[in-house]
């Protein structure tokens, strides 16, 4: 990336890039996610392993981790001061955190439902798998990672972030978010499943949990597989599953079936 003469210094971390993708016959932009984090080292992580990290080596999808350090202030590159106000923790500053979004902004499409820029909090909507099948859609994202007490407001206000929650608890930091959510994304992209059937039929997709599997042994511990599943009956199967969902579906997660709008 060019950012890192622009600054004259460090701003974006070595990562692994899409590379060019037309001698595959496929698109030569691939979905790209660029990550704002003082910990880039936790990137790919997760997303390095298995089904994301063969897509990110195969170029299906590109990520940036990019060291908010770099863009902090005085010999010490701070990136972080008290709370206005007073209370305990400190703040990601505003001018800091403003010339990283501005960095991993650059050369992004306009529109935002094209590239969503987006900031992992508790406080925010909740992440669901209609909006991973949204950012999906898209041409890549940029995310910005909290820590201590979060970000400064006047940053969200600015540059209009859309708040994103992975769940009602609070996590040290944005990355585990950003890596989850990412995960959730990039398995909708073509290609990197494998298998568009096994997102066709998986929980939220029809706005039900997904039934129960069971694979060999036949038996175990004494326990059979619903012998239903064994009877080659592809009818009976369907219905048997479609039941298991509704009833896990009715038990869990009475919301969803309240809820009717697709998700
Ligand atoms: N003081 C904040 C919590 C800060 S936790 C509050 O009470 O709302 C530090 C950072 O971790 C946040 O800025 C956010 O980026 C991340 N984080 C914590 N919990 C999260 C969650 N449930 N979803 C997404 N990001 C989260």
């Amino acid at each position: 990336m060019t950012e890192r003469r622009a600054k004259g210094r460090l701003a974006i971390t070595p990562s692994l890039t899409p590379r060019s993708l037309e001698q595959r016959g496929t698109p030569a932009r691939a979905w790209q996610a660029r990550v704002i984090t003082l910990f880039p080292e936790a990137f790919p992580g997760v997303l390095g392993l298995s089904l994301t990290g063969k897509a990110l080596q195969d170029g299906l999808w590109g990520l940036e981790a990019i060291d908010l350090r770099p863009f902090g202030i005085g010999k010490h590159r701070n990136v972080d001061d008290t709370p206005a106000g007073g209370g305990a923790g400190m703040v990601l500053r505003a001018d800091v955190l403003g010339a990283a979004i501005g960095v991993a902004m650059r050369g992004t499409p306009d529109a935002r439902a094209d590239w969503p820029l987006v900031c992992l909090s508790p406080r925010g909507r909740p992440f669901t798998q209609a909006k991973a099948r949204d950012w999906s859609q898209g041409r890549g994202i940029t995310m910005v990672c909290g820590r201590f007490e979060g970000i400064d407001q006047r940053v969200i206000d600015h540059f209009g972030i859309e708040e994103v929650s992975l769940g009602d608890f609070v996590l040290t930091g944005g990355e585990l978010a950003a890596q989850a959510m990412l995960d959730a994304t990039v398995r909708l992209l073509p290609d990197v499943l494998g298998n568009a059937a096994s997102i066709a039929e998986e929980s939220f997709s029809d706005g039900l949990l997904e039934h129960p599997q069971y694979t060999r042994p036949a038996e175990w511990e004494g326990h059979a597989i619903p012998p239903v599943l064994l009877s080659g009956n592809h009818a009976e199967i369907a219905r048997w599953r479609r039941a298991e969902s509704e009833r896990l579906t009715r038990e869990r997660r009475p919301d969803l079936i309240a809820d009717q709008s697709p998700r």
